[in-house]
């Protein structure tokens, strides 16, 4: 049987919530104690994936193809685990099945209500993800904050979850943020005690706070907040701003979060190890030289649309011992800028994207790395204007494109292809999740991934278009990676360049700060010129 530690945020969000429960897992498995984690969203829509990526940041995709909350993402490389469509659960997901069931006459005419009704089909999904994952403590994140009106069913099946498992089986830690105010020189506990009190008010004494502050937190105000709000001293656990979110783990183990868990579970346990991750943010907290990369796309006003991309960057970059300097780059501030913009880095990543605008800015940036010989890592879209730039060099022609950006394109050399598919998926259905894919011997993909097949998660729906296959290849344009059955185009490679490989599948979500992905290792190899061949990476990329 499972125990459930529950994680609530006070006061503001974008407080780190979500690497807090990231580091809870760390400091957890660090103890050999199996986790799993959950995250539950209070909004209505019933797809994350679905979200602007102004909004709400990057939709992270599990293995096995659901578009979920970026925070799935760091839970998957805090713990260095995988986790499924059921880790994300939203209210719209939730009041869906519900009212699903109601429809097919599943609660034989009674009043379907938010007790019990919703909070019940909350509680089943939850242990839905403890007893599949088999793990001995699952973490559960109630997304948003104290107070929020979507916020309460969740709060209350949470709430009813310790009566439900046993006292000593349940947790509930809460983050909460002091804020500074300059006048007076002080950290405010004022709305950490009022979001505590919010807390009770529905039921749930916390039995650890989090306070998370941007300045160093004195004793008296950790001794106040004790009192306030009826948590014992030692689990009051101040958590300041660090320097890398890498650190966290380290930061909360150290001030004694482990051990509290460890005894209010009374959970029996190894000794924690953190020495492997302490000495890896050692060196990520090091000076080290940088290698500068441009990366092109329409949402870098909004970082965390590419929160994946930029960390599987500085988890390769580390493996080089460089620290990563990125220019992002609007792809629409790029037309005819690519001197002034991209003459001074040292590699060009153009990241995933839907719609057309900005695509030409990131044409311009792979007809640049191509012809200056910069290195070039295409991830989906990166592939697909890859191909688009080279199309047009080799057909001698502006109308070379995909049939997403222009439907009446003399040359869609990227496609909506159901036939390539097989019949099971229809065109215009999104091809989601890890898929297998063959690395051509010989080739600089076979090479750095160092084997003969690859797994990786996809979500997009175009593709390379066979069509086009032969003249492309001819020209110089490798197809190194392919489906099983040889019709998709996974990966593509010039072989008149240095370094220019893009993948139609998103390598990003696979990448860990102790496990660097092979792609983005050998990207910053060559950006750097020290490639590495055969790179070496503990993660399982054969098979899952
Ligand atoms: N828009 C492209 C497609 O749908 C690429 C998607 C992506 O980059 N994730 O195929």
């Amino acid at each position: 049987m499972s125990k459930y530690i529950f994680i609530t945020g006070g006061v503001l969000s974008s407080v780190g919530k979500g690497i807090s429960v990231a580091s809870i897992g760390r400091i957890l498995k660090s103890r050999s104690i199996s986790v799993s984690v959950q995250k539950l969203d209070p909004y209505l829509n019933v797809d994350p994936g679905t979200m602007s990526p102004y909004q709400h940041g990057e939709v992270f995709v599990t293995k096995d193809g659901a578009e979920t909350d970026l925070d799935l993402g760091h839970y998957e490389r805090f713990i260095g685990i995988e986790l499924t469509q059921a880790s994300n659960v939203t209210s719209g997901q939730v009041y869906s099945s519900v009212l699903a069931q109601e429809r097919r006459g599943d609660f034989l005419g009674g009043t379907i209500q938010v007790v019990p009704h919703v909070t019940n089909e909350i509680k089943r999904r939850i242990r839905e993800v403890a007893e599949m994952s088999r793990a001995e403590l699952m973490l559960v994140e109630v997304g948003g904050t104290v107070g929020d009106i979507e916020g309460q069913p969740f709060l209350e099946s949470i709430r009813q979850m310790r009566k439900d498992e046993g006292r000593d089986n349940v947790l509930y830690i809460h983050v909460t943020f002091l804020p500074y105010v300059a006048a007076t020189d002080e950290l405010k506990t004022k709305p950490t005690q009022h979001s505590v009190n919010e807390l009770r008010r529905i039921g749930i004494q916390p039995d650890v706070i989090l306070a998370r502050s941007d300045k160093q937190i004195s004793e008296e105000t950790q001794d106040k907040i004790s009192l306030f709000c009826d948590v014992d001293r030692e689990a009051v656990i101040s958590l300041v701003t660090s320097e890398t979110i890498y650190e966290v783990p380290l930061l909360l183990e150290d001030a004694g979060l482990g051990e509290i868990i460890v005894g209010r579970l009374g959970l029996r346990t190894d000794k924690s190890d953190l020495e492997e991750w302490r000495e890896m943010v050692a060196r990520l907290q090091a000076p080290k030289e940088p290698v500068v990369i441009g990366l092109i796309g329409k949402y870098v006003g909004h970082r965390d649309a590419y929160y994946s991309v930029r960390e599987a960057l500085r988890h390769a970059a580390l493996a080089h011992n460089r620290e990563v300097r990125i220019e992002w780059l609007d792809s629409e501030e790029l037309d005819g800028m690519t001197n002034d913009k991209l003459g001074h880095v040292q590699g060009i990543i153009v990241p995933g994207g839907f719609g057309c605008r900005g695509i030409e800015g990131m044409i311009e940036a792979a007809r640049f790395a191509r012809e200056r010989e910069v290195p070039y890592l295409g991830l989906c879209l990166g592939m697909q204007v890859m191909v688009i730039e080279f199309g047009r060099h080799v057909f001698g022609t502006e109308n070379v494109n995909s049939t997403e950006f222009d439907a009446g394109s003399a040359y869609p050399v990227i496609d909506l292809a159901p036939d390539q598919r097989g019949i099971e998926q229809k065109g215009g259905t999104m091809r989601l999740g890890t898929y297998p894919c063959h690395l051509v011997a010989g080739t600089t993909a076979a090479r750095i991934y160092g084997s003969e097949i690859a797994c990786e998660r996809h979500r997009h729906r175009y593709e390379f278009n066979n069509r086009f296959r032969q003249p492309l290849e001819e020209a110089g344009l490798v197809a190194s990676g392919l489906s099983p059955d040889g019709r998709l185009v996974e990966l593509t490679e010039l072989r008149n360049h240095p370094w220019m490989v893009a993948c139609q599948f998103h390598p990003e979500f696979k990448s860990r700060p102790d496990s660097p992905h092979p792609l983005f290792l050998g990207f910053i190899g060559a950006a750097t010129k020290t490639l590495v061949e055969g790179a070496q990476t503990s993660l399982p990329l054969n098979g899952e």
